[in-house]
């Protein structure tokens, strides 16, 4: 699986001052489960080291302009973050991490400076590589390294990419109307704890009532799939698909189980005990009576179990 992710992220020495901005998650733990794909807009246009770059609003328009020869470098830059960003389609990403704060990486809440000296700026610009990448692949998963350090949205993003390979993956099997059935039954309540309108919404292009071809069906799945992805779970939507995991084999444990396995839900949703505590109870019952329906369900295991992801507190809210 191959992310893309802003090169100096990685440690390479390609800022303006010559240095990097290693980011240990994305170096000491991604790399080990992803091929990582670096891109470095201003290091193939103006070199390293180079002078400093803002965003400048003028007459209502975004440009780029050198801090001390005062160059605007609007075209150069969009430029390059244009031709990069059609080049990521090529390594077919299954996301993207980007530097915060930077006018060419950075996702949201860049600096935006007026055109008079020493006038504030605000934080409202949006990087030019960043909306590049953004107008391509609307859907494509995408942070920056700053907010991955939120357990909750780290454990979102990483949930969102491995499911958006999955989507990929899916479609590039010319599947059959059976294949689709299998697909979406296996994303049932990985769905329904992002997103219970998108479970409705997905659910009904698979029941096709509109009787629509197979081309068309797998069309509007694979779009409502991608926007279903992109939403972020939490705590309430997690417990409902807990308890309907639960009702699969509540008939057939003891009183004690039935017990100690309520109590385990109860406290993830109080925030007492994490996510994967529970999802190791229910594993052993869906292990333990066999039951196929659950044991393909993403929701119990959407990623590699080491990432650690649901081991946080932190990472349901
Ligand atoms: S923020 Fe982007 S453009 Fe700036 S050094 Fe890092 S990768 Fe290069």
């Amino acid at each position: 699986m191959k992310l893309g992710v802003s090169e100096c992220l990685l440690g390479t020495q390609c800022r303006y001052d010559g240095t990097g901005a290693k980011d240990k998650y994305v170096v000491n733990i991604l790399q080990n489960y992803f091929e990582l794909e670096a891109y470095c807009p201003e290091k193939i246009i103006f070199g390293t080291p180079r002078e400093t770059i803002r965003q400048v609003e003028v007459d209502n328009n975004i440009e780029i302009h050198t801090n001390q020869s005062k160059k605007n470098v609007t075209v150069e830059l969009a430029k390059i973050s244009n031709e990069l960003a059609d080049e990521a389609l090529e390594e077919e990403l299954c996301g993207f991490i980007l530097k915060s704060k930077s006018p060419t990486c950075g996702m949201e809440r860049v600096k935006v400076y007026q055109p008079i000296v020493n006038a504030p700026n605000e934080k409202k610009g949006v990087g030019l590589f960043a909306k590049a990448l953004r107008e391509r692949y609307p859907y494509l998963p995408m942070e920056e390294e700053g907010r991955l350090e939120d357990a909750w949205l780290r454990e979102n993003f990483l949930m969102q990419i491995f499911a958006y390979k999955g989507i990929h993956q899916f479609m590039k099997t010319k599947p059959k109307m059976k294949d689709l059935i299998a697909f979406h039954t296996s994303y049932k309540y990985l769905i329904y704890a992002k997103s219970t309108v998108a479970y409705k919404i997905l659910g009904n292009i698979v029941a096709n009532n509109k009787k629509q071809s197979l081309e068309e069906l797998l069309n509007d799945y694979y779009h409502e799939f991608l926007v279903a992805i992109n939403e972020k779970g939490n705590i309430s939507k997690t417990y409902n698909v807990l308890l309907h995991i639960y009702g699969y084999f509540k008939k057939l444990i003891s009183a004690d189980e039935k017990e100690h396995m309520l109590t385990a839900i109860e406290e993830f949703k109080q925030g007492v005990i994490p996510l994967i505590a529970v999802i190791k109870l229910l594993n052993l019952h869906v292990k333990r009576f066999n039951m196929d329906y659950l044991k393909v369900q993403k929701f119990l295991n959407p990623y590699p179990a080491e990432l650690g992801l649901r081991s946080n507190i932190k990472a349901y809210k």
